[in-house]
């Protein structure tokens, strides 16, 4: 059979990106091999969010691109999947008529039997049907042998929560969790294959667990996978601040793996925004977490995610938040402005923001946060961090690039070294977005990825 090349966008979260991955699995036992041309492609596919109306409007932006595409190359296969698919379905192919499959969400599975009906009936096909019974939540078998020595590898899948501006639990479905020893199996097949840090993904991972009977919560998942040999580092994301309770908080300092970063997304400063929000705890709840935090494991790095302009947000609400984001200190921010999304209830709320309320509040906050990251990551200047080094810099090629125990990214220039190591470098200057070091000494335990791109391990 000849080789043929698929080539995947990927847009979104990192949800998205293990995604991407799977379907490369999936792909792959149909001769279909990765390739980062676009126009070498035999078969393209966008992974799509709908997060945000802005997300969307990409989606078709870059669809309007393929059109000509199209028209040259018939045979050429094009495919949607993810969120956007999920959420538009049939109206998907009405308003773009050149794709030939649209797969949601729950159809991931069965991209494979869609891209081969394509090619027998010549026939756009939809999928937007849900998960069948016996489909497993992700692909099983062997993993793709990867360059990279970071791996996404997801737990759990959906979302119970429903707050109030979240589209997730309707294009991902309820809360389902993976098997333990599924997801252990995975990491030590990405650990065989040179992975070193592996980041535990869902959209409520401190909820893994809660609805089945696997036996095993999230902390009690933590401290298997902690046990993998081999596996250097450990991160996950996201956490709800109402559920992480004082057992996974004491985890930071039980296990010597878990890296000293979490990702807690606030969305507000202001208590009665929360509760229009329906997050679930209040402003005085996140705080006291976030105090424990920092008392378990001092130094913890804390990042989070806020919506600006939520319906309804008066000044005295935003004020709120400025306030909370000084008082805790965030590393960093995903700042949003917030965006009406199909069926959710904050879309029929009332007293919506003007767009240039939102800019201004966007703007304010984006300031703030510049100021106190900068500050944090001056404030390593002279330490020495341990990194773990991923590859060569995307900005400088004569550079390497890793990321410190708190997520801090940082280059610097060292010959020998190679990704997977993990290096004492010492912080020698601070940006708002990165750092700069040089190495201390010589690395120790290498595992190192020697092939290029993406190749499949059996
Ligand atoms: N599950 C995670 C949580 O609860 O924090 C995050 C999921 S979502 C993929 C990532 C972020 O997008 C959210 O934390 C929120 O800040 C933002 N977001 C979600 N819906 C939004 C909306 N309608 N408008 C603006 N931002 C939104
Ligand atoms: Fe969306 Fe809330 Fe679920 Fe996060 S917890 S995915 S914001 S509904």
């Amino acid at each position: 059979m000849k080789q043929k090349r698929v080539h995947i966008v990927t847009m979104g979260c990192q949800m998205n990106v293990y995604d991407s991955e799977q379907m490369l699995r999936l792909l792959a036992p149909l001769d279909y091999r990765p390739t980062s041309q676009l126009d070498k492609a035999d078969l393209i596919l966008l992974n799509t969010c709908s997060i945000r109306a802005k997300a969307e409007h990409k989606v078709y932006s870059f669809l309007g691109r393929l059109v000509r595409m199209k028209r040259l190359r018939p045979d050429i296969i094009i495919g949607v999947g993810g969120c956007v698919a999920q959420q538009e379905g049939y109206r998907l192919v009405e308003r773009a008529p050149h794709i030939d499959i649209a797969f949601g969400t729950f159809a991931l599975g069965r991209l494979p039997s869609l891209v081969e009906q394509v090619k027998d009936q010549k026939q756009q096909v939809v999928d937007v049907n849900p998960r069948g019974s016996s489909e497993p939540l992700c692909v099983k078998g062997p993993v793709l042998k990867v360059e990279r020595v970071t791996a996404f590898v997801t737990i759990m899948q959906g979302c119970d929560n429903f707050c109030t501006y979240c589209v997730v639990p309707y294009v991902r479905g309820r809360e389902v969790s993976r098997k333990p020893e599924e997801i252990l199996e995975e990491i030590r097949l990405l650990v065989e294959n040179g992975v070193c840090e592996i980041t535990l993904i869902g959209q409520n991972v401190n909820a893994y667990g809660q609805k089945n009977s696997h036996g095993c919560d999230f902390p009690a998942l933590l401290e298997r996978v902690h046990d993998i040999e081999g596996l250097r580092r450990i991160r996950f994301t996201t956490s709800h601040p109402k559920d992480l309770s004082d057992r996974l908080i004491d985890a930071f300092c039980r296990l010597d793996k878990l890296a000293p970063h979490i990702h807690l997304p606030v969305q507000s400063g202001s208590s009665r925004v929360l509760r229009r929000m329906n997050r679930g705890y209040t402003r005085d709840l996140y705080l006291k977490k976030v105090a424990r935090l920092h008392e378990i494991r001092p130094g913890i790095a804390i990042t989070s995610d806020i919506i600006v302009g939520f319906p309804g947000e008066e000044r005295g609400d935003f004020e709120a938040t400025l306030d909370l984001v000084r008082q805790v200190g965030f590393d960093s921010l995903f700042l949003f402005k917030y965006s009406d999304r199909p069926n959710v209830p904050a879309a029929k709320f009332s007293n919506k923001i003007p767009e240039t309320i939102k800019a201004e509040r966007f703007s304010t906050l984006l300031e703030v946060q510049r100021e106190l990251t900068l500050q944090k990551n001056k404030a390593l200047v002279g330490t020495t961090q341990e990194v773990l080094v991923e590859g060569p810099s995307k900005k400088s090629p004569n550079q390497l690039t890793g990321r410190t125990l708190c997520n801090k990214i940082i280059n610097f220039e060292d010959s020998m070294a190679r990704a997977g190591q993990i290096l004492p470098v010492r912080i020698v200057e601070a940006f708002s977005h990165s750092l700069l070091g040089q190495p201390v000494g010589k690395g120790h335990g290498a595992h190192s990825g020697e092939n290029g791109g993406m190749s499949y391990a059996a």
